[in-house]
């Protein structure tokens, strides 16, 4: 296994107010895009990892049960927050988060419009559905994704944790193959930077150098966002690959 991560104000925004965590050993990843005036965003990102650090560190074993558990938490932990710090109100975070314990599967948790990518035979997927306006106006088809990347009102999401509205998570399970390379990022990378130049970045270089490559595509491609990026590889020990 082998992860980098790399946060990064942007060239534009006065605070960061991504979070993530990285703990390879135990196979979990988060990152977290926080919104909210008076850096509230940068509080409920930071619970909002603080959740899933807590759980990795729980000795739980892997699942999308712990995972439920744990974004329930930072759900609720927001919303106390923001009702015992008036300046916090209104605040919210995207989290997405992955947990892989070794064998077939990596187990996914989804709020927001953060992504998860999977890098296989060259071919770059996303592995996560936005909840987003644009992604809405996508499915409906009335706008391409092309459109979406650039669309004037691409930053509004339709679900959030830590706010009134819907903050229901997606949890799933993708599949896992030795070669694979996963992405973790939040919008300040993908609204930046365009799939083909994120699987280039991917394909040759590995893990540490194509982290630094992507913060600085986004970075010269404006920067106008924070941008987190967590590249991993995932080494399938304990179950033989069941290849289809
Ligand atoms: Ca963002």
């Amino acid at each position: 296994m082998a992860a980098e991560l790399r946060t990064h104000r942007g060239n534009v925004r006065r605070e960061n107010e991504d979070a993530a965590f990285m703990d390879a050993r135990r196979g979990v990843f988060a990152v977290a895009d926080g919104m909210g005036g008076h850096q509230a965003g940068e509080v409920a990102s930071r619970i909002a990892v603080d959740a899933v650090r807590r759980m990795a560190r729980s000795g739980e074993p892997a699942g999308i049960a712990p995972m439920t558990r744990a974004v329930r938490a930072a759900h609720e932990e927001i919303v106390a927050h923001a009702q015992a710090h008036p300046e916090c109100a209104g605040m919210g975070t995207t989290l997405t988060a992955m947990w892989y314990a070794g064998g077939r599967f990596v187990y996914i948790a989804h709020v927001g419009d953060s992504r998860i990518y999977r890098l296989r035979d060259g071919r770059l997927q996303q592995i996560t559905q936005d909840h987003s306006l644009v992604e809405e106006l996508v499915l409906a088809g009335l706008i391409t994704r092309e459109e979406a990347r650039v669309h004037p009102r691409r930053n509004i999401i339709t679900r959030a944790l830590g706010t009134e509205g819907d903050n229901a998570p997606d949890m799933l399970a993708a599949d896992v193959r030795p070669g694979d390379v996963w992405l973790l990022c939040t919008d300040g990378l993908s609204s930046m930077v365009d799939d083909v130049r994120i699987s280039r970045a991917l394909l040759a270089l590995p893990p540490e150098r194509a982290a630094d490559e992507l913060v600085r595509l986004a970075l010269s491609a404006g920067g106008r966002d924070n941008v987190t990026v967590i590249v991993a590889t995932l080494d399938g020990e304990g179950e033989p690959w069941n290849r289809d």
